[in-house]
Parts: structure tokens; sequence; C-alpha cells
């Protein structure tokens, strides 16, 4: 599979952008782990390129001002997985093919069990709690 984060960059299209000195434990989106106290992060609209046309959203994420990390791509952060988390998973055109609820310890077996379905293009790893995005997934 390969992971597909958020970089900080992505922060500057969105001129509603907060600028945050220190936010302690918010999930950073670029390298997949959770802020520690004194790192500078931006909070930001952003809409995850997985969902098109009418499936095409936007929601807050935090990213690093400065990511100091460069995240393993390849295999699932463990970090932002340690609660239930919805995956939701799209065709090549960008709809919602399904979604559900997942348990820690059983992300991979869920993912490599969705990607058997050729139907299915990407999935998104959200929040259960408040729905936000936290990455993307796609075959490797
Ligand atoms: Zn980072």
């Amino acid at each position: 599979m390969r992971i597909h984060n958020v970089l900080p960059s992505a922060a500057l299209s969105d001129p509603g952008r907060e600028y945050r000195a220190s936010e302690p434990g918010v999930p950073l989106r670029c390298c997949l782990r959770k802020s520690l106290a004194g790192e500078p992060v931006w909070l930001f609209r952003h809409s995850p390129s997985v969902g098109k046309g009418p499936y095409s959203e936007v929601g807050p994420i935090f990213t690093h001002v400065d990511c100091p990390d460069t995240p393993s791509l390849d295999r699932l952060p463990v970090e932002l997985l340690n609660n239930p988390r919805i995956l939701r998973s799209y065709n090549a055109a960008g709809q919602i093919h399904d979604g559900e609820v997942v348990e820690p310890g059983s992300f991979d077996r869920t993912i490599a069990g969705l990607f058997n379905n050729p139907a299915i293009e990407a999935i998104q790893v959200r929040s259960l709690s408040h729905g936000c995005f936290f990455f993307a997934v796609t075959r490797s």
C-alpha cells in the first residue's frame, strides 16, 4: 500500500489558516503522528484529493508549519491508528464505494481486503469521533 500525507505547503492555499505556536496532541497530516508541545502548527481547510465531484469534501486538518520528519509512506502510521477509525473506500471516479468502522489492530487486514475489490481505487482514513480526514491509502 501507499500512504498519502498532506504537506505543510497545502496550508498556504487557505487564506483562513490559523497559526498555533503550540497545540500538543493533535494529529499531524504531514508526518502522521501527534504534535508535541512547542511545535508550531497550521490549522486549515483541506479537501482530500480522493473524493471528487459531489464527494469532494472540505474539513479542518493540522500540519506542522515546518515538518521536521519524513514519514514512512509504505506502511500505516501506528500513532494515528490507536483508536477506532472510519475507512471510506472510493472508486476511480472519486465516488464513495463503502464505509466502515475499523478497530485498532485490524487496519492492515481490512485495507488489504478492500483492495481485493478491483472497483476500489483509494481509501480515506478518518476520525470516528470528529470525521476529520487523516490520510489516504492507495495500492502501491
Ligand atoms: Zn509534520
